[in-house]
């Protein structure tokens, strides 16, 4: 298994470091100072660079801590980043040393971030698309294109799949998946975990897949005791996917 190293960058962005063999990855470069310490501390050289999407938030340290590594990125998102040596479609798998890797596009927070999932290592990267506990906000997709992204995130990785999204935005996820699903008994527990790391100063990122499953609303549109919960028996998901995004955007 190869070593991870959770970074926490800018105001509550994570950037990761994946080492293995001869190979280290950073997935996303929101910022330099952090990114080369971890780099420094660890004495790890970086020999690629995995951007999820285009916001700068993401890609504005790249130049600063790149060095020789080779940079890879969303091909439907190329023309808005710079650096990129290589670009990736949904369904390319590739290997960087001995890590293997999927894409996965996953379009809704932007027109065509991609997820990148490491099958061998059990982790992924679901950046602004899926956070514990929550989902990106819709700048360039629908409610529809944001629901199937994250149905595809839920088939493809399997329940013990570590998942390491973009922000630490889990407390405020925590509250308003309690404040719109009140009865959740495991919904209001893991709201009181996440308070508890939270307030120790500890981040809540990675969660696991099995954990999304039961406690993300947004992974549950489907699920009739939601549309219940909402008032919306019988409810398509995307009408139900729909109300609880609008619910977060003005929580
Ligand atoms: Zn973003
Ligand atoms: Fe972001």
């Amino acid at each position: 298994m190869a070593d991870v190293r959770l970074i926490p960058c800018l105001s509550d962005n994570y950037a990761v470091l994946v080492h293995k063999g001869d190979e280290t990855v950073l997935v996303d470069a929101p910022e330099a100072g952090p990114i080369n310490a971890a780099l420094a501390e660890t004495g790890w050289t970086l020999t690629t660079v995995l951007i999820t999407h285009h916001h700068a938030d993401h890609v504005q340290a790249l130049a600063d801590v790149r060095g020789s590594a080779r940079v890879i990125g969303p091909a439907n998102e190329a023309g808005k980043i710079n650096g990129l040596d290589e670009t990736v479609k949904d369904g390319a798998t590739f290997s960087l040393g001995p890590i293997a890797v999927q894409a996965i596009e996953t379009p809704g927070h932007t027109a065509g971030p991609i997820s990148y999932y490491m099958p061998g290592e059990g982790i992924a990267f679901t950046a602004d698309t899926l956070f514990a506990m929550g989902c990106g906000r819709l700048f360039e997709g629908t409610p529809a294109t944001m629901w199937a992204s994250l149905q595809r995130l839920r088939a493809a990785l399997p329940d013990e799949t570590a998942i390491y999204c973009g922000h630490e935005y889990t407390e405020t996820n925590a509250r308003y998946a309690h404040q719109a699903l009140p009865g959740d008994v495991a919904i209001a527990e893991r709201l009181k975990t996440v308070q508890e790391a939270r307030a120790g100063g500890e981040p809540t990122v990675p969660s696991t897949m099995a954990v999304e499953k039961a406690t993300n609303p947004f992974l549950r549109a489907d699920d009739p005791t939601v549309a219940e919960a909402l008032g919306m028996a019988g409810a398509d998901p995307v009408e139900v996917f729909t109300k609880l995004r609008a619910g977060r955007d003005v929580f």
